[in-house]
């Protein structure tokens, strides 16, 4: 597979990417489909936000935009620019986990910031049409907000050395917790709350509570920034156990 990489051209990067990026977003619907299907009874919000044509082809240029930003990520590969350095399992895990922290921080910064008034208005409005959430959400984003996050992500991995495991590691978490936040049910279990450190990961009620109070979480993968900085919403915890109530 590497030696693909190294040999192909722009053109046959941007296919593979692509092709990627499309299996990607079928997976991320079908499983939030799936989630919302088998914790029906863990429902955050009553139903669904209607799925909109422009909505639709908004996330259809979204696939096309991270398709054009993985070629950029692998043009800098080749160059030189962004390394992948070899390492085993142990390696691999640190390198998911640093990442893990280091992304979420950027993008608590940049969400903050998109937050802005003014900014808000031209770039983040859009996603916030989504009152309550669809399998799409996740991909209904301006354009500048993926490349934004694209632009993090090759920001990070210019700096960072990353082992390719990790990488994947950290790729296929993103899409997991961001797809987890917009299915609009609480699959995790009530007990996470009491579980020491695990208590910290983002979960469902976190990123659709944003959605509902965007004043609040900002955070993606984590609690931590937003616990740090004050703005995590203070009816979290009520309403992650209200959710899991019926257990
Ligand atoms: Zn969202
Ligand atoms: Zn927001």
């Amino acid at each position: 597979m590497m030696e693909f990489f190294q040999e192909t051209n722009a053109f046959g990067a941007f296919l593979f990417f692509l092709a990627a990026n499309t299996g990607i977003f079928i997976c991320s619907v079908i499983f939030c489909w799936a989630l919302g299907v088998v914790f029906s009874k863990k429902r955050i919000f009553d139903s669904w936000e209607p799925l909109r044509l422009t909505e639709a082809f908004a996330a259809l240029g979204a696939i096309l935009l991270n398709s054009g930003v993985s070629v950029a990520g692998w043009k800098l590969w080749i160059e030189g620019a962004i390394v992948l350095r070899e390492g085993g399992l142990i390696g691999s895990l640190l390198d998911c986990f640093v990442m893990i922290f280091a992304m979420d921080l950027g993008m608590y910064v940049f969400h903050r910031l998109a937050h802005l008034p003014f900014v808000f208005k031209i770039v983040h409005r859009f996603h916030h049409r989504h009152e309550t959430t669809n399998p799409i959400s996740l991909f209904v984003l301006h354009p500048i907000e993926v490349l934004g996050f694209g632009g993090l992500m090759i920001a990070f991995l210019a700096v960072y050395p990353m082992t390719l495991h990790g990488l994947l590691g950290y790729l296929t978490l993103n899409i997991v917790f961001g797809t987890l936040g917009h299915s609009g049910v609480e699959p995790f279990p009530r007990k996470l709350r009491t579980i020491p450190l695990l208590k910290y990961v983002g979960t469902s009620t976190f990123h659709a509570e944003h959605h509902e109070h965007p004043k609040y979480n900002f955070g993606f993968y984590t609690l931590i920034w937003d616990k740090l900085f004050g703005t995590l919403d203070p009816e979290y915890n009520a309403r992650f156990d209200g959710i899991r109530s019926s257990e």
